[in-house]
């Protein structure tokens, strides 16, 4: 039998990568992991947790003006960029150590240098040129930010990485975009003080959410104060003593200090050499996987956002876990993509699980909507104008539960949890019969009895 260096090597320390290194060494692998930059990757390094931070701080502004009308005086305010930043970067760097640790603990050696598949079973250090062998290689490098290189003035937009390490907070944002980030962004930017304006090409923010959540979150981000411009995009660029001048392809102009470019995330296989070694990637650059993440090469899998499949942390977790279950613990698993439950992070936040209303529709099905809007008791005294979104989506036949969203405080906490439910095929009728916690939000996903809309199933159009 051939001898590798390894059992697997694994590209990439983030989110999947790590979970996948640990486990297969937890199972007697022996395990290399190669990261270019820092140990955690795009999530704890410059992603969900950053991000969610920031969002924390973002909303001590609502805290402090609605405690007025809960007999509360709060004296003068002031926000610190500086701060946040220095206090965030100590508690990435203090998640990077443990993620280090764990690996070390699991046995795992660590390689600080960006690796390229040079074979199916070689991957070469390109820090010192070093190559190295492996029974198996697990492709784990994520995604990165895309940006319109094409765009005159690209060079002065910055994208969530440098969001996170502006040396001074913006008193004018501009954010391209309308995917979770950007639209995340726009909204803790706007909470710190940040004038911002959000310019999206599309007709609505959040595509892909279900319509009215991404009706509802648009108004309420206007009402916060989030300048919103659908159907339009940049066309220009320029420095000006003012700051940046950008131009919109309708004519319009925005002044900025930072312009920020969230347009999507595109999976990071450029230069990795995976076409070479004969890994088929699709359109977009994500490499091609069967369910057990095994890519074309049978020695080479990947997990994780470079599939393209749900770009989410847990996700990537998921499937790093499956895969070192999979070939080291003797034990095949397979990921369920279904159901996958998901927050944005916005003021007011965002948490959806199952099928969107455009989704059902299109299955053809009879269903129900039962829908709540209302004000969220805080807001009574408070006096702040905000109205909370809760929508079930219920099969009209069997009663299950095919969607559940939710706009307002704690939406991602609460959607966690009919997440079980729904994993579980819970109907309405469960929904029903599970009694309310008083007084609470969350008690309108089991108080609505009567559907908004009944929806008659519609008949397949005919063929030809
Ligand atoms: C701003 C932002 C906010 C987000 N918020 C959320 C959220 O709230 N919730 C959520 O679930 N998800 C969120 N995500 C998505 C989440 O971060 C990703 O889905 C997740 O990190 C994917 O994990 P991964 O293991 O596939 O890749 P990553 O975590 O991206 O890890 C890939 C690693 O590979 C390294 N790498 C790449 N190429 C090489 C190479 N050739 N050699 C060595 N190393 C290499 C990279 O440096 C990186 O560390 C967010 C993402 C962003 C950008």
């Amino acid at each position: 039998m051939m001898s590798h260096d390894y059992d697997l090597f694994v590209i990439g320390a983030g989110s999947g990568g790590v979970r996948a290194a640990r486990i297969a060494a937890q199972h007697g692998a022996r395990v290399a992991i190669a990261e270019e930059y820092r140990i955690g990757g795009t999530c704890v390094i410059r992603g969900c947790v950053p991000k969610k931070l920031m969002v924390y701080a973002s909303r001590f502004a609502d805290e402090f003006a609605d405690a007025a009308g809960f007999g509360w005086t709060v004296g003068e305010t002031r926000f610190d960029w500086a701060t946040l930043i220095a206090n965030k970067d100590r508690e990435i760097a203090r998640l990077e150590g443990i993620y280090r640790s764990n690996l070390a603990k699991a046995g795992v050696t660590i390689l600080e240098s960006r690796a390229v598949v040079v074979g199916p079973h070689a991957v070469e250090l390109v820090a010192t040129g070093e190559r190295i062998t492996a029974g198996t290689i697990l492709v784990a490098t994520g995604g990165r930010a895309e940006v319109d290189e094409r765009l005159d003035g690209v060079e002065h937009v910055v994208t969530s990485n440098e969001m996170f390490h502006l040396e001074h907070q913006p008193r004018r944002l501009v954010v391209a975009g309308g995917g979770y980030i950007a639209v995340e962004f726009a909204s803790l930017m706007a909470g710190l003080g940040t004038e911002t304006t959000l310019v999206y090409r599309g007709e609505e923010i959040l595509r892909g959410f279900d319509r009215e959540v991404r009706r509802h979150v648009h108004a309420e981000l206007e009402r916060r104060g989030v300048r919103i411009i659908c159907g339009d995009i940049f066309s220009r660029i320029e420095k000006t003593a003012d700051g940046l001048d950008v131009t919109l392809r309708s004519g319009g102009r925005l002044v900025a200090d930072t312009v920020m470019m969230a347009i999507g995330r595109r999976p990071n296989t450029a230069g990795l050499g995976l076409e070479a070694a004969g890994v088929a990637l699709d359109a977009k650059g994500a490499v091609v996987v069967d369910a057990q993440s095994r890519s074309s090469v049978p020695s080479i899998y990947a997990v994780g956002d470079v599939t393209d499949r749900f770009n989410l942390t847990p996700v990537a977790i998921r499937e790093g876990h499956a895969f070192a279950d999979t070939v080291f613990g003797g034990r095949p698993v397979t990921v369920d993509h279904r159901l996958v439950p998901t927050a944005v992070f916005t003021t007011p936040e965002v948490g959806t699980v199952g099928l969107t209303e455009d989704a059902v529709i299109e299955t053809g099905r009879a269903y129900d909507v039962y829908r709540a809007t209302f004000r969220p008791m805080r807001a009574t005294l408070s006096g702040r104008e905000e109205r909370m979104l809760m929508k079930l989506l219920v099969d009209g036949e069997t009663d299950r539960v095919l969607g559940c969203h939710i706009v307002g405080p704690d939406a991602g906490e609460m959607v966690q949890l009919i997440g079980i439910a729904l994993k579980m095929g819970a109907t309405k009728a469960d929904f029903d019969a599970t009694m309310a916690v008083h007084p609470t939000a969350a008690e309108e996903l089991v108080t609505m009895r009567v559907p908004s809309e009944r929806h008659p199933a519609r008949l397949p159009a005919a063929a030809g």
